[in-house]
């Protein structure tokens, strides 16, 4: 569990709230609770006091306590109903002392001999043997004028079982009643939560690909509805943004092509004059290799401009990709020659997908004319198609220089390239790797790079097969 999360501290402080109420509440009860039962016992005991001294005492005179003894004893039976009653003179003189109760829960020897200063007074007696007496005192005067002082009392067992018993009810039912209570916290909070977690989730879906999705919009009224919608906004600015600058690349190497190939007509038929002089025909050539280079690249940005804009889907066709890489390796062999590369191509033919093959072309050209064009003279490039669980595979694997460990996560970016000097002599501009990237994407392809420099790269396009994409996707 995440201690951290929003959930869990939610709950952890209705926790601690609700278990600190709980128990002030609880321990205010309880000793609410103890004060009204002893207070009420007390009263009891005062109450029946103030009655053996009015009806019984109030009449007896010092020379009749034998009769006064008897009376309490038939009226009162304080052993049976575990009372303790004691009458004595004012001289200290015990007039009347009963035995030990019934059911034992205090011995009436123990019991303190009253203090002057104790007539009219209720109060709780530790005995020594740790019994407690509720017990009440009241002085009275008898016929003859004669003092007496009268004490009632009882055991405090009956208060104290009862207050063990709400103990023990409020430690048991107070964790109970907080665990209820904190579990059904938790499920109203994830509940509550549930929208963040789909908000969450879409939004970490989204990426320049999918732009034109939306994140879900709780309709509550509250902030997370503000949130979502505002969110939704701030995509709508993105997708505005991003579609512009895409949308002036896409206009810009439309408009330069043009240009472009009348710059290298009117630049070739220049050069076949035949009365230039030999520096100004050398200048020409060069300057014919840089239009020539200028113009690949704004093809390849117009091309990347199309991927972009979703233009792939247009001429979607079945066919055999094994076929298609053998007609293309064997139309590279002629580059390869040139540099004295071998290319061997090991496809089985039938390995159908479905795409546009013109651009899926694209993407084995590019990743040819890497290899040959990093693979030194004598080295050997291998193209290969095969079926594999559900999928067309297919490697592109040289010999040749490799690329270092810290630039294959960067290889497929746009004007990437691993040493920029040596890839522009060989012609390159960092787009062919990313328009194969662009061009596998939109066929729901993927495309990885291993490699190890000096010992050579393997380019391997995963693509589903034509009838399984979907299962795939
Ligand atoms: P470029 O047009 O410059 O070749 P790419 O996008 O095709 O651009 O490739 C990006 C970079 O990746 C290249 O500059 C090169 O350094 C490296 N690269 C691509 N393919 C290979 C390969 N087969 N062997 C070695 N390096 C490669």
């Amino acid at each position: 569990m995440n201690t951290r999360s929003l959930s869990f501290r939610l709950v952890a402080w209705y926790a601690g709230v609700l278990l600190s109420v709980f128990v002030l509440l609880g321990a205010l009860t309880f000793l609410f609770l103890r004060h009204y039962l002893e207070a009420n016992l007390l009263d009891t005991q005062a109450r029946r006091a103030r009655q053996i001294a009015d009806t019984l005492v109030a009449h007896a005179s010092r020379a009749d306590e034998g009769a006064l003894r008897s009376q309490i004893e038939s009226l009162y039976s304080p052993e049976v109903n575990d009372r303790f009653i004691r009458i004595t003179r004012a001289d200290g003189a015990a007039v009347y002392a009963s035995g030990p109760p019934q059911n034992g829960r205090f011995d009436p020897t123990q019991v303190p001999a009253p203090r002057g200063d104790a007539a009219g007074q209720s109060r709780k007696v530790r005995l020594a043997d740790g019994a407690t007496l509720m017990l009440a005192t009241r002085a009275a005067g008898g016929a003859d004028g004669t003092g007496y002082r009268v004490e009632v009392g009882t055991s405090a067992d009956s208060v104290d079982n009862t207050l063990a018993q709400v103990l023990v009810m409020l430690a048991v039912g107070l964790p109970v009643a907080v665990a209820v209570a904190v579990s059904g916290g938790f499920v109203l909070v994830r509940r509550a939560l549930e929208p963040v977690e789909r908000i969450t989730r879409k939004a970490e879906e989204i990426t320049q690909h999918n732009l034109s999705e939306r994140l879900p919009v709780v309709q509550s009224g509250d902030e997370l509805e503000r949130l979502s919608v505002s969110l939704n906004h701030m995509i709508n600015r993105l997708e505005d943004a991003i579609h512009g600058s895409k949308q002036f690349v896409a206009d810009a190497s439309h408009e330069l092509r043009t240009p472009l190939t009348v710059m290298r007509g009117e630049l070739e038929s220049l050069a076949q004059d035949a009365q230039l002089r030999r520096e100004t025909r050398e200048t020409l050539g060069s300057v014919l290799e840089e239009v020539e280079r200028l113009a690949k690249i704004v093809e390849s940005l117009f091309a990347l401009s199309r991927l972009d804009a979703g233009e792939a889907h247009a001429e979607w066709l079945r066919f055999d990709l094994a076929e298609l890489a053998a007609t293309t390796a064997e139309q590279m062999s002629l580059l390869a020659e040139d540099k004295q590369v071998r290319v061997d191509c090991e496809s089985t033919p039938g390995v159908t997908v479905e795409g546009d093959p013109a651009r899926l072309k694209q993407v084995i050209v590019n990743l040819l004319d890497n290899a040959i064009k990093y693979t030194p003279r004598g080295g050997r490039v291998r193209l290969s198609v095969r079926r594999e669980s559900g999928y067309a595979v297919l490697d592109v694997a040289d010999d040749g220089i490799g690329i270092p460990a810290e630039a294959l996560p960067h290889v497929f970016k746009r004007f990437y390239r691993v040493d920029t000097s040596r890839s522009r002599e060989q012609g390159g501009a960092g787009l062919g790797l990313a328009i194969v990237e662009s061009i596998c994407t939109a066929h729901g392809a993927i495309v990885e790079v291993a490699s190890a420099p000096g010992r050579g790269s393997r380019f391997r396009v995963r693509q589903p097969l034509a009838g399984e994409a979907a299962a795939h996707a």
